[in-house]
């Protein structure tokens, strides 16, 4: 697909057909009223795809294709194979082992330029197929980019609907960005038209201050808000002003990069 966010055709690695998540955001774009049409993730099989979409990709083929043929030259490159899906991709339990063969397959390929993005809502950094997944990630222009959509627990708990404890995200969030940069990827929108408080929006950049005077470190963040209909109908979007008045506040308050992409 083409990705607003990667600039270039980002591949994308589903590693939960099965659809399901640990999150039940009401933001989520994944439809689950309708049945997964497979269960399983079979290595062989998403390895030998990528490659043909790699190919395809690669060879300017792709482009011929009605769906593509109105993206710009400019963004007619292979930016990233980009692990997500319709759930949280960690949770996949061979994480590491499909790590691996995507980074072995980048390299007898010769895409060292490719990066490898992880888009995670960073609840499994603790396990330890994570913890190797995301070494060899380190290893192979990785880059993981975690979710953080709220600044109190009540807030994480309304958008994110987990039973995940808050503290665990933002404890992954700390113990992974000591080892490598992270970029956070933030979605803030209107829940039954409110959009978040002031005092919501301090909350969070305190988790962003905290993770920093920890010892962290994050290349960047994404203020991002609903661009296609989502999972709730009481969840719109936020206007181009209200995220870049966020965006402004991070990059102000923390010295972080941010930067924003607007509603649909
Ligand atoms: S973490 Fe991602 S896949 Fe899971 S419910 Fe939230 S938006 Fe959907």
């Amino acid at each position: 697909m083409l990705s607003r966010r990667s600039r270039g055709i980002s591949i994308g690695v589903n590693l939960n057909p099965d659809k399901v998540c640990n999150f039940d955001c009401i933001y989520c774009q994944v439809d689950r009223r309708s049945e997964a049409e497979t269960r399983f993730v079979e290595l062989d099989q998403v390895l030998e795809e990528l490659a043909h979409i790699v190919d395809l990709v690669v060879t300017g083929q792709l482009f011929e294709d009605d769906k593509f043929k109105s993206v710009p030259r400019e963004l007619r490159r292979l930016n990233d194979i980009a692990f997500s899906g319709d759930g949280e991709p960690t949770t996949y339990k061979n994480f590491d082992e499909i790590i691996s063969r995507v980074a072995q397959f980048k390299r007898a390929r010769g895409l060292d330029d490719v990066k490898m993005v992880l888009i995670t809502n960073a609840t499994m950094f603790h396990r330890p197929p994570v913890v190797r997944g995301l070494a060899i990630l380190d290893k192979n222009n990785g880059e993981v980019w975690a979710k953080l959509d709220a600044g109190t627990e009540p807030y994480y708990k309304l958008v994110d609907r987990t039973v995940i404890p808050f503290q665990r995200v933002l404890d992954n969030i700390l113990s992974a960005s000591k080892l490598r940069p992270l970029v956070l990827q933030s979605l803030f929108m209107r829940v039954n038209g409110d959009p978040p408080s002031a005092e919501e929006i301090t909350a969070y950049i305190k988790r962003i201050n905290d993770v920093l005077a920890g010892g962290g470190k994050l290349k960047l963040v994404q203020v991002y808000t609903v661009a296609r209909p989502p999972a709730e109908s009481f969840v719109t979007s936020l206007t181009d002003a209200e995220v870049d008045a966020i965006a402004a506040r991070v990059r102000a308050e923390t010295g972080v990069p941010a930067e924003c992409y607007y509603g649909g």
